[in-house]
């Protein structure tokens, strides 16, 4: 095992209960009640408070489940978009720590502390208190702060003294650090791994670190070796510091057959818009540039790029777009048989991405960008495109009639 102090310095920085801190932030009044976020449909428990977690409250939850629980806790509506913007002022804060900043999560990120004692003149100790403080104190939530010699170990640091806590391991106490955690502490370590390790003897975390390489090989494979060695303060998994952003993302697909009617390839148009703004939702992306692609009969594309007001992800904003460009291309004398949309520019999703001249803008936007999570997570829930846009649904042939499914409108 590692015995120098610090070969490498990483902090996991992880807000607490992250959600449910967001909705007490502009709900001060509910101070004290125990409260559950649900998912978009309300469906089940996504995040809660650590008194609901004391009541037995897990994520996952259906909310029946949990009101029969604890009938006085407080369940609201999942609000992502608010959720991002208070992500944002943490992983800002997070960067005057240090310039390498990997965001993990919507509420988690590895920074990269490594020779940045001297620079602040402070040990990691009074660093990761120090970010603790800020983030109270600027965000208004908490976070436990783990640093040590790989990532693997800062998480499990980050961990152990939550919530509102800083745990320091250096190399040199790992195995001391190690002894009070179960094989199960470690990431990666789910049920069935935990009751494999403890079939041979290894109940402590360190019972696993100080297993031999071959017999961890043997019960786990190169996974295993893998948490290994980063149990044992070798790096195996690098922090991620320049999200590798996609250069472009784009839907297109053939139409099946021929045809001359513009209507037709508007209304596939407007589906691709949709996949595309579900994809760039999901990756918390945004385009600034979406390129129209038309394919002629003689398999000629035909392209035109439109340049959006600013970036986004907003299915309105990307169906508008296409729709002009379309009106644009479209040749009475042409037939078409495939298309799609190619969106560029592409950058992570930010909610200062507006200034204050278009906060009108940006109110509509965000009532879009909530009506389109909802949508989502109707069809995630109920499967394939229970709801679509109007515009976009396929042109049936009479034989495929079958039923009528509802229609989003949105203003
Ligand atoms: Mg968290």
């Amino acid at each position: 095992m590692l015995v120098s102090s610090w070969p490498n310095a990483i902090a996991h920085v992880d807000a607490d209960c992250f959600y449910a801190s967001c909705e007490l932030l502009r709900r001060p009044d509910m101070k004290g009640v125990p409260l559950c976020v649900l998912s978009s449909q309300d469906a089940c428990i996504v995040a809660k408070t650590y008194d609901a977690k004391a009541a037995g409250i897990k994520t996952g939850m259906t909310v029946w489940d949990a009101k029969k629980l604890l009938p006085d806790a407080a369940f609201l509506s999942a609000d992502f978009q608010y959720y991002g913007q208070i992500s944002d002022k943490l992983f800002a804060i997070l960067r005057r720590y240090s310039p390498a900043v990997e965001e993990y999560s919507i509420d988690e990120a590895f920074l990269d502390m490594k020779g940045l004692r001297s620079l602040n003149q402070k040990s990691y100790e009074q660093i990761a208190d120090e970010i603790r403080a800020v983030v109270q104190q600027e965000v208004g939530i908490t976070v436990s702060v783990g640093i040590s010699v790989t990532r693997t170990l800062a998480k499990m640091a980050s961990e152990y003294r939550k919530p509102n806590g800083t745990t320091i391991v250096t190399g040199k106490r790992i195995n001391e650090f190690l002894q009070h955690l179960k094989v199960r502490d470690i990431p990666g370590v789910g049920e069935n791994r935990e009751v494999l390790l403890n079939k041979f003897s290894m109940q402590s975390a360190a019972d696993f670190a100080n297993a031999s390489e071959r017999e961890i090989k043997r019960l786990l494979g190169k996974a295993g070796t893998d948490l290994w060695h980063e149990l044992r303060g070798t790096p195996i998994y690098p922090l991620i510091i320049q999200p590798q952003l996609p250069k472009s993302v784009s839907r297109t697909a053939s139409m099946g057959q021929l045809t001359q009617d513009k209507a037709v390839i508007h209304s596939h148009l407007l589906r691709h818009a949709m996949r595309l703004s579900k994809e760039l939702i999901e990756k918390r992306l945004t385009t600034r540039n979406l390129i129209v692609m038309l394919t002629l009969k003689s398999f000629e594309k035909q392209l035109l790029s439109a340049l959006l007001s600013h970036p986004t992800a907003d299915y309105f904003l990307l169906a508008d777009a296409a729709g002009k460009a379309l009106e644009e291309m479209f040749g009475l004398a042409q037939s078409y048989r495939a298309c799609g949309l190619i969106a560029t520019e592409i950058a992570p999703s930010r909610s200062d991405d507006f200034d204050l001249f278009q906060q009108v803008e940006k109110k509509r936007e965000e009532k879009h960008l909530k009506l389109l999570q909802a949508m989502h997570g109707v069809n995630y829930k109920y499967g394939g495109n229970v709801l679509s846009m109007a515009a976009a649904i396929k042109p049936v042939s009479h034989r495929a009639v079958r039923f009528n499914y509802p229609l989003l409108e949105c203003t």
